[in-house]
């Protein structure tokens, strides 16, 4: 499964806030074995959101989106991958009763633009939050799979761990994982590493990066296998390799 990340907010694009959940995302789509080949960041924009979707949709097999489900003119996911995907907004009125309740349960009243909380593309399967007020929810369309989360960081971590993760594990049949290992390097300059270990950089898995921090490198293997002793093994032997 190939995957692509889009992070929706105009305060990332500002420099705001920094996309912190992308980051987030990455590490733990490398641990379940998806393979991430881009990461996208786009405005509050429902014409550049829905573009950037579907240009993803024809690339990827599954798109994590964060961001843009609040109550406000400004939050404009749900809108935009319904335009993407073809697929009309539907009310929900157990998803609008949650929000109230949720409301109720703080003392407070909610507010009628909370409402468009309560509407998800048809078809779309509906992840409840139970951290925050915005459902959060899977398409599951012909060119791919669109799982959009919240971008309450909080809010995202917990629906990744509590739904996303097993719903990509056990009802996708998501196995395995990419183990990434870094082995510090110095006295050598780059460029001499570089061509010591030019074959191991050329390799298809594991794979060998190198990035320089001060005088140091780091050398990161990322070795990928269904069986995550499989996936040491490849490291050791790339190491062992590195080492001599
Ligand atoms: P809610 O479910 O609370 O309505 P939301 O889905 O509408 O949230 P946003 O309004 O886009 O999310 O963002 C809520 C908060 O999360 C803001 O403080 C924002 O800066 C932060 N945030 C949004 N996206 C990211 C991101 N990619 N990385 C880190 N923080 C983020
Ligand atoms: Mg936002």
């Amino acid at each position: 499964m190939n995957a692509e990340i889009i992070a929706i907010g105009s305060e990332l694009l500002l420099g705001e806030t920094i996309d912190t959940n992308s980051a987030y995302l990455a590490r733990h789509l490398a641990a379940i074995g998806i393979n991430l080949f881009r990461k996208t960041v786009v405005g509050d924009n429902e014409e550049r959101i829905a573009s950037v979707i579907s240009e993803a949709l024809d690339r990827a097999d599954l798109l994590i989106c964060t961001g843009g489900l609040g109550p406000t003119i400004d939050d404009m996911t749900r809108e935009s991958i319904a335009r993407a995907t073809g697929r009309p907004l539907e009310f929900h009125q157990h998803l609008l009763d949650q929000i109230e309740a949720r409301f109720r349960s703080f003392g407070r009243t909610m507010s009628p633009s909370n409402r468009q909380q309560a509407f998800v593309p048809q078809g779309a399967r509906i992840v409840e939050n139970p951290r925050g007020t915005a459902p959060s929810f899977i398409v599951e369309d012909v060119r791919g799979t669109v799982v959009v989360l919240p971008g309450v960081p909080s809010e995202m971590r917990y629906l990744w761990e509590n739904a996303i993760m097993p719903y990509l594990r056990n009802e996708r049949g998501q196995t395995g994982v990419i183990l990434v290992r870094t082995i510090h390097a110095t006295g050598l300059g780059e460029s001499v590493i570089g061509e010591m270990l030019a074959d191991l950089m050329l390799a298809e898995n594991p794979t060998l990066g190198i990035s320089a921090k001060r005088a140091q490198y780091e050398l990161r293997i990322g070795a990928k296998a269904d069986d995550p002793a499989v996936a040491e093994a490849l490291a050791d032997a790339a190491e062992a390799t590195i080492r001599e």
